[in-house]
Formats: structure tokens, C-alpha cells, sequence
């Protein structure tokens, strides 16, 4: 989509910082973080919600956030993913957050 910042992102239209790449998605730091450490895990097709995401992604974006949680050595993390009006951006992303305090 051409009006999406998401989609700009993965075509590198826009500047960010690019944590983590694969096949489906990109890794990037939430540039409004709810906690110490809040990264985005978006897909690189414009997916609008995920009423449209397949299931395959969705297994895809969980494995990433394990992944993650490995790498950065984190007992507990969140995982979650907006509905309504609380999804800013109309494109498919899970926050991945941790080290709340
Ligand atoms: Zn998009």
C-alpha cells in the first residue's frame, strides 16, 4: 500500500532501524515503547489486520518472538497484538515487550 509507513519500511522508503529480517518479517524497535525493551515484528506484505493474516504467519511471528526472547536472554515477555482502535498502523504487527519497570 503506498499511503503505508509499515509498507515504506520494508521497502526501506523510510529509515528504521532493521533489527531482525526474515522471509516474512522485519524486527524494528517500537518508536513509542511501553517498556525497556519493545520491538515490532512486522510482516513485509501489507497484511490490514489479522482477520486476513494466514496461519502459517502467525506460527511464523510466534517461533521469531521465542527466537528473540533467546537472543536477548529474557525470562518472560509479551506478546501481543492490537484490535480496533487501539491498531495505529492498519498493517499487521505483534509488539514484542519486555523489562517493564
Ligand atoms: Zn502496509
Amino acid at each position: 500500500m503506498d499511503d503505508c509507513i509499515f509498507c515504506k519500511i520494508v521497502k526501506r522508503e523510510i529509515k528504521a532501524e532493521i533489527k531482525k529480517e526474515t522471509d516474512n518479517f522485519i524486527v524494528i524497535p517500537d518508536i513509542k515503547p511501553s517498556a525497556k525493551t519493545h520491538l515490532l515484528i512486522i510482516t513485509k506484505n501489507h497484511v490490514s489486520d489479522l482477520k486476513f493474516a494466514e496461519d502459517n504467519l502467525l506460527v511464523e511471528a510466534k517461533n521469531l518472538a521465542l527466537d528473540l526472547q533467546n537472543e536477548l536472554s529474557l525470562d518472560e515477555f509479551q506478546f501481543r497484538v492490537n484490535w480496533g482502535k487501539l491498531l495505529e498502523v492498519n498493517h499487521l504487527h505483534f509488539h514484542f515487550m519486555a523489562n517493564f519497570n
